[in-house]
Parts: C-alpha cells; sequence; structure tokens
C-alpha cells in the first residue's frame, strides 16, 4: 500500500534512519507528523534548523554548548579540573549530573569501539582524552562507560593508551548491572558506583 503513496514512503524512508526510533512507532510517527498544523510544523522545522546552527561541541569535553558561549562545564570554577569523567554520550552524562555527585570535568567519546558497527577508536575522541590527560592538570580519568563488553573493550584500550602517564584510572564500582546501559539505571545506583569506584 505504502508503494502507492511515495511521499509518505519518502518521510517513512526519512523518518526509519532516525536512531532509537523503533520501527514499531514509524506508522505513529509519520501519523503524527503529517496531522501537525502548519504553524506547529513550521516551528518544529526552525527549531531544528537553529539547533544545528547554534548548537556546537565544546573543543575540550565534546559536550553539547551554544555557539560562542562557555562550556557549562570547562569553564564552570565551581568544579574539580583535576577530576575527568569519561563518557560513553550525552545521555550517560545526564545520568551522572542528575546524581549531583559529580563535581569534576567529562570527556564525551562519542560512542565505544565496535567494529562490527564500523565505529574504530579514531571515530572517537580518544586521541583528544590522551592529549587533555598530557597537558592539562588531571590526576584522576574515571570511566563511566556502560558495562557492554564494547564499553569494557573500550576501557581497556583508553587505559593501555593512558598508560605511563601520572594519572590514576579508575571505573564505577560494580553496582551497575553488567550488560546495562547507565541511561536506564537508577540515579542512586549510578550515584553508588561513581562513590565507590575503584581502580581500573
Ligand atoms: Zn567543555
Amino acid at each position: 500500500m505504502i508503494d502507492k503513496l511515495p511521499t509518505i514512503k519518502k518521510l517513512m524512508r526519512h523518518l526509519h534512519q532516525v536512531p532509537f526510533l523503533a520501527s514499531k512507532n514509524l506508522y505513529r510517527v509519520t501519523s503524527y507528523f503529517l496531522q501537525m498544523d502548519r504553524e506547529r510544523l513550521n516551528q518544529f522545522c526552525t527549531a531544528l534548523k537553529e539547533a544545528h546552527e547554534k548548537i556546537v561541541q565544546c573543543s575540550f569535553c565534546y559536550v553539547w554548548k551554544e555557539k560562542d558561549t562557555q562550556c557549562i562545564f570547562c569553564d564552570d570554577i565551581g568544579r574539580d579540573r583535576s577530576l575527568v569523567c569519561v563518557v560513553e554520550s550525552w545521555h550517560e552524562l545526564l545520568v551522572i549530573e542528575r546524581t549531583q555527585s559529580f563535581h569534576g570535568l567529562y570527556h564525551v567519546l562519542g560512542g565505544v569501539i565496535s567494529p562490527l558497527d564500523g565505529i574504530n577508536a579514531k571515530d572517537l575522541k580518544i586521541d583528544e582524552l590522551v592529549h587533555r590527560v598530557t597537558t592539562r592538570e588531571i590526576t584522576e580519568v574515571i570511566f563511566a562507560l556502560n558495562l557492554t563488553p564494547e564499553g569494557e573493550a573500550t576501557a581497556a584500550f583508553i587505559a593501555r593508551k593512558l598508560y605511563g602517564l601520572p594519572v590514576k584510572i579508575t571505573c564505577l564500582a560494580k553496582g551497575v548491572p553488567i550488560g546495562s546501559n547507565l541511561e536506564f539505571v537508577d540515579r542512586l545506583t549510578v550515584s553508588k558506583a561513581l562513590a565507590d569506584r575503584k581502580v581500573f
């Protein structure tokens, strides 16, 4: 049936490329967009374009920030600059922030090493992390990567890269269930795992 509706088919093809949008919801999301009134549609498109134009990554920690403004972490003088928490993405950073128990800086890798998905070390901000540790007064790097095989392999790869540098390497305590995504762990567990972090 969809083949006879090429415009809808085209929209669905684009929506299908949106990560985390489950295929089973594709028809519902398509209907949602089709039913949007003109004003709402314009506001949505403008917000999307504006975000693309005005949001950039901080050149130190790779967290999103508004263009031409300071990084809400790196430029916050109240944060401990000797601690760097390494996270896979923004989602995990938000989880750590929600615990309100970490007051250091972050480093967003942009993913984890996963050759099957075509993601290699050079695709991530790993060299940038090593450079940061080498050139800044960082005394501890905390791995807060997801406890998946890819997350653990990525942590091991980075630890080898940091070997020999005068920096303590720690990881979250194993209160976080194996194979879990930090995003879906309750904030108390994450907070405890952070407090009980151990040498990697
Ligand atoms: Zn920053």
